[in-house]
């Protein structure tokens, strides 16, 4: 049975009120599980964008947020963390129906991992502290030295559709508890749960201006966003090839910048790895959200002596998998977000069977309403264009190595730099791994989704700083050093 929900006024959200784009541009917003309509949504244009920006400009000058006590942001925030809770059901009702992420896996984790984002930050707000050291004389001159953290000012911040109120959570709570202003662009199939988070800020106590949605398409509203001269920094969650040109805009402007971009990422199953223990997180690592997950384990590197049972455990697990209406509690995995993911994802299939991978398990599409795909399992090398490229599906390809040096040889062949798993009892082998892996974070005897407290982000092509935990406050913050002649 369909959960019902509420649709949030699809217009945009600007200085507490809503409008409709100036030029009246709408986009319509699909149901991948059914390929009907379900909400047409205001698409803003540049001057929407632009002022979006002037008035989180106006409301961070104004200081009616920045200099708000940090306790009274905290408690701000800790109350959108309770309306976020109380309205898990209709929010996670909207994503799932917006880009069929399972509505048990959005309930019972994405809402819930929000509400814990705005909680955690709610926390931080009036906890930003500087530090002091106790400095040389200077000349004639003793001195006393400490630092100031201040927040940046106005965030720009641009989200994609697999997590959207969470990453929009990750993105905005430590911006507000910062004291900053935000201006949000969330992705075009997943914008309603942004927008509906507007409504519960505003709910919450948090002053007209201080969050902004500006819900449209990428080459439009985001692009007018990441080039606007208005902001302070700008935060960024999607693919490399954007990522790439928002980083050079940032650059040329000597404006602060995150990025948090693709994946993909090694499991290393180690010679004496517990499969039983293991299996359920391998396979859960590739197939979570129908593959379409940043930190997904696509390349599953296993020792030699064990690729047999890998490969059936894998196929194992596709094979008894229930695709089917996200919706519906019997379903294990839903459908990919749009008709373009569906068909890049089966061309990637394609060209693993071309480039002579062997097809273990599924590569097909499901039925033809819908856009649902069946878990598939290859077996090849870390050279294929599968094993290369992100392709954000339930696409996972089993690659064999002799022994450890190999193994994170492989591992560290890839333009990404997200996270590592790596599967195995014994703990020396684990410490002696841990360095050389060239990720953000890494994952032992598991796999999962990154938790509020501690720091998240990649390195190389897999993107630029940290969200989350103590560090991911801080990016939203400027620390100013002052020297005091005594
Ligand atoms: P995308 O890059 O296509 O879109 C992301 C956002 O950027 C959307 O809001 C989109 O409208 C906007 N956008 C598109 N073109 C733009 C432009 N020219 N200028 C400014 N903004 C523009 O990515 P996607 O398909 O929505 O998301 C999937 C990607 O996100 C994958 O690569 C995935 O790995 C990555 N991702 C990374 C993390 C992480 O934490 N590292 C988390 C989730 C997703």
């Amino acid at each position: 049975m369909t959960p019902t929900y509420t649709l949030p006024t699809g217009r945009l959200f600007i200085g507490g009120t809503h409008r409709d784009a100036t030029d009246g541009a709408t986009y319509t917003s699909i149901n991948p599980a059914t390929e009907e309509p379900i909400a047409q949504i205001a698409a803003a244009g540049a001057e929407d964008v632009d002022r979006a920006v002037r008035i989180a400009r106006d409301a961070f000058e104004s200081g009616r947020w920045a200099t708000m006590s940090g306790a009274q942001r905290g408690q701000i925030l800790a109350r959108a963390a309770d309306l976020i809770e109380q309205d898990a059901g209709n929010l996670a009702a909207l994503e799932t129906a917006e880009m069929g992420k399972l509505y048990s896996h959005s309930v019972d984790g994405d809402i819930p991992a929000a509400a814990a984002t705005f909680r955690h930050f709610a926390g931080w707000a009036d906890k930003l502290s500087g530090r002091t050291a106790m400095l040389p004389d200077f000349g004639p001159q003793p001195r006393f030295g400490f630092t100031l953290r201040q927040p940046l000012g106005v965030v720009g911040a641009i989200t994609p559709w697999n997590n959207p109120a969470v990453i929009a959570a990750w993105k905005s709570a430590p911006a507000l508890a910062a004291g900053c202003t935000v201006v949000i662009k969330p992705a075009e199939d997943a914008a309603l749960s942004t927008l509906r988070l507007a409504e519960l800020l505003a709910e919450a106590g948090l002053p007209d201006g201080v969050f902004n949605v500006v819900p449209g398409l990428g080459e439009v509203a985001g692009a007018a966003l990441a080039r606007h001269p208005g902001l302070d920094k700008i935060s960024f969650t999607g693919s490399v090839e954007v990522g790439k040109q928002i980083g050079s805009l940032a650059g040329d402007n000597f404006r602060k910048v995150t990025l948090e971009l693709g994946g993909k990422a090694p499991q290393l199953v180690l010679a004496d790895a517990d499969l039983e223990q293991a299996m359920p997180w391998i396979a859960m690592g590739n197939f979570y959200h129908t593959g379409q997950v940043c930190a997904a384990g696509t390349r599953v590197l296993v020792h030699e002596s064990r690729v047999d049972e890998v490969v059936e455990g894998l196929a194992a697990v596709a094979a008894s998998s229930t695709v089917g209406d996200p919706f519906d509690a019997a379903s294990t995995m839903g459908t990919v977000v749009n008709d373009r993911q569906l068909e890049r994802i089966l061309g990637y299939v394609e060209a693993g069977r071309r480039e002579g991978a062997k097809l273990v398990a599924g590569g097909n599409r499901l039925g033809e309403r819908g856009f649902y795909v069946e878990p598939t399992v290859f077996v090849g090398d870390n050279d294929l264009t599968i094993a290369r490229e992100e392709i954000f599906g339930p696409v996972a390809t089993v690659i064999p190595f002799r022994d450890n040096d190999e193994a994170v040889r492989l591992a560290n062949d890839t333009k990404y730099g997200l996270n590592a798993m790596i599967y195995t009892q014994n703990l020396s082998a684990t410490h002696r791994i841990i360095p050389q892996l060239r990720v953000g974070t890494v994952w032992v005897n598991g796999w999962g989704v990154p938790d509020v407290s501690l720091p998240w982000g990649g390195r190389g092509g897999s993107g630029i700083g940290r969200e989350l935990g103590q560090s991911g406050l801080e990016a939203y913050t400027e620390e100013k050093t002052v020297y005091l002649g005594l």
